[in-house]
């Protein structure tokens, strides 16, 4: 089959389009041929190596993608051949404590699909059938593929680690980017004030076509400062923070007392300096979260099937051009999801 892949790790030079062997369909499971697929930092940062995550060589890259299913293995029901599936990019095990308490992101063997396994930049995938999940035809396949990651990954993290509730004020970093875009728009279906703070004004006008109450030019303005000064001194319950490093201080000292940091990454950097008293003095909590299970996928699905919520693909580029599409990335200059259209 035709595949995106790369045999060493380094810039988006090492991704060559070539052909690598189809997998294998077993029993429970479903291949699907691959329409569209999308980028998350995810990919960036497994394209130039992680110290500790070591990947099987070649490696096709890619944790998102939707398709139709083509063939469909022993023992599968409910799908049948020329479904449209989006993909729940979560493999786990169903049986250990965290799995069988419904929290399958702490799986003891947790998998996701495009890092621990073979991704998505590729003409065909085998899934288990219960990770295909068919979708309206009220989306094409670019828009389906770019939301499972962060969709996802802004759920568990907004309202189920960081129990996010109607009235309260949210802070949202790097708020046009992926993971960003969702947390907005689940931010309003809650019900919550959605402070969105981002670095160009085109970047501050899309989260405002999305529901953001208030913007924050993060390049002109001190977020922190901001805030104190939007909120009376008092600071928002929730700040949602990916961006690490650049960000962490103006996090902490932004929240109001008994506030709680959520974190899923840290794209500028694992280490910031922290200042222990902000969070012992003012009674903070800094939560930790990534991916979700079926059902916190489910939720905002079913949500932008209905039209409350809506993917926001800012390009699509053909599958030979993935190296474009990684640096356009790297640059952050891009609205939202880059989209590869596979075939
Ligand atoms: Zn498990």
């Amino acid at each position: 089959m035709k595949a995106i892949y790369f045999e060493t790790h380094g810039g988006p030079e090492v991704l060559k389009l070539g052909e690598r062997p189809a997998p294998a369909l077993d029993r429970g499971m479903v291949r699907v041929d691959v329409r569209a697929a999308s980028l998350n930092h995810i990919d960036i940062f497994l394209r130039r190596g992680l110290p500790g995550v070591k990947l099987e060589l070649p490696h096709i890259p890619g944790c998102d993608a939707s398709g139709v299913v083509s063939e469909i293995g022993d023992g599968v029901t409910g799908l049948k051949v020329g479904d449209r599936v989006v993909m729940n990019p979560s493999l786990s095990c169903g049986k250990c404590e965290f799995c069988q308490r419904g929290d399958v992101s702490m799986c003891t063997t947790y998998k996701l699909v495009g890092e621990h396994t073979s991704g998505t930049f590729c003409d065909q995938i085998v899934l288990p059938a219960e990770n295909a999940i068919p979708f309206p035809e009220s989306l094409s396949f670019e828009d389906a593929a770019s939301l499972p990651l962060v969709f996802v990954t802004a759920w568990r993290m907004l309202i189920t680690r960081g129990r996010l509730r109607a009235g309260e004020d949210v802070l949202i970093h790097g708020a046009s980017a992926g993971v960003g875009i969702a947390c907005i728009q689940i931010a309003k279906v809650t019900g919550a004030r959605v402070y969105a703070a981002a670095s160009t004004d085109e970047k501050l006008e899309l989260c405002r076509s999305l529901g953001a109450d208030v913007l924050i030019h993060a390049e002109k303005e001190d977020v922190a400062r901001r805030i104190r000064e939007l909120t009376a001194r008092r600071g928002v319950d929730v700040v949602v923070d990916y961006v690490g490093k650049a960000t962490w201080q103006k996090s902490l000292q932004s929240l109001s007392r008994g506030g709680r940091l959520v974190t899923c990454g840290a794209t500028t950097g694992y280490n910031p300096e922290e200042d222990l008293r902000h969070i012992f003095y003012r009674q903070l909590e800094v939560i930790g979260s990534t991916m979700g299970s079926r059902n916190e996928l489910m939720a905002p699905l079913k949500l932008i099937f209905e039209g409350r919520m809506r993917p926001v693909v800012s390009a699509v580029y053909e599958l030979k051009d993935a190296a474009q599409a990684h640096r356009a990335m790297e640059a952050r200059t891009s609205l939202g999801k880059l989209v590869i259209r596979v075939s």
